[in-house]
């Protein structure tokens, strides 16, 4: 068999079997070892190099659709010293996922406009990068979501968008018009999660008034358990970034209340 023909069979034979960046690879890498004289096993080694990472860059890709993140920013996109009240290194803490390992879950609580969601989402895509599946939604998405599947009897089956991905993250979780079968459902992904996989949970409601969120205190008694069990909070205290630049231009701003008390926001 002549160069030609090898390279041809080698092409058709990498397809069939899947390896198509390997192929797409191969005449340029042959010359590329040629010329560089490299040996058999560094040639091969940068082909499957190039292969493997085409497909985590695939899955990656996959992943990151199937996580429906509203918008993609990063940690390094976060502005740490506009919001003193956010201990740094916590967070980065965080970002190293130990906490889906253990399935912990985190809260973060804060009034509108101090970056729940742009840490949830950061959060969120670190897990992606790790190719841990990851879905968002807000908590309104999911009430209307479940409501419809209970209706149209496949809830067991809807149930699993929910509790199946291995990082949850359940953004603004507020004042809401919750029914007591809505608080029902949300129980049921909390507490089909228990121990099982993190949930990510953003609200500006603190856990003192969970009970009038959910209408129902002794469902939010049960339902604080299971998620506080193993859990973060992350108070945020603070101005609101969407308000920054008027702060900086001295427009006086509406007064906030302070966090830890009751409503914020
Ligand atoms: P929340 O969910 O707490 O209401 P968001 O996370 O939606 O607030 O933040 C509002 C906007 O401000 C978003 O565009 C977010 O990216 C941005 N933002 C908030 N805090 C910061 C920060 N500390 N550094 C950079 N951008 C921020
Ligand atoms: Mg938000």
């Amino acid at each position: 068999m002549n160069e030609a023909m090898a390279l041809e069979r080698a092409d058709t034979m990498l397809r069939e079997l899947g390896l198509t960046r390997m192929a797409d690879l191969l005449p340029s890498h042959a010359e590329e070892a040629a010329r560089e004289s490299l040996t058999y096993t560094q040639f091969i080694a940068r082909l499957l190099d190039a292969e493997v990472e085409h497909r985590y860059q695939r899955y990656t890709a996959a992943f990151m659709r199937l996580a429906r993140f509203p918008f993609l920013r990063t940690l390094g996109d976060f502005d740490f010293s506009f919001q003193p009240s956010i201990d740094e290194r916590q967070v980065k803490e965080l970002a190293t996922l130990g906490f889906v390992e253990s399935a912990t879950n985190i809260l973060m609580l804060g009034p509108p406009g101090v970056g729940k969601t742009h840490l949830a989402v950061a959060l969120g895509i670190e897990a992606v990068k790790r190719r841990i599946s990851t879905y968002f939604v807000t908590a309104q998405e999911l009430i209307s979501d479940l409501r419809k599947a209970y209706l149209e009897n496949r809830f067991e089956r809807r149930l699993k968008i929910y509790t199946r991905p291995r990082l949850l993250i359940l953004d603004e979780m507020t004042y809401l018009p919750i029914e007591p079968a809505d608080a029902a459902h949300i129980f049921r992904v909390v507490a089909e999660r228990y121990e099982k996989g993190s949930i990510i949970i953003t609200s500006n409601v603190s856990y003192g008034n969970w009970g009038q969120l959910l209408g129902d205190a002794i469902l939010a008694g049960a339902l604080l358990d299971r998620l506080l069990h193993h859990s973060v909070t992350i108070n945020i205290r603070g101005q609101s970034y969407r308000l920054k630049d008027k702060l900086r231009a001295g427009v006086p701003l509406p007064a906030q209340p302070t966090a830890g008390g009751g409503e914020q926001g």
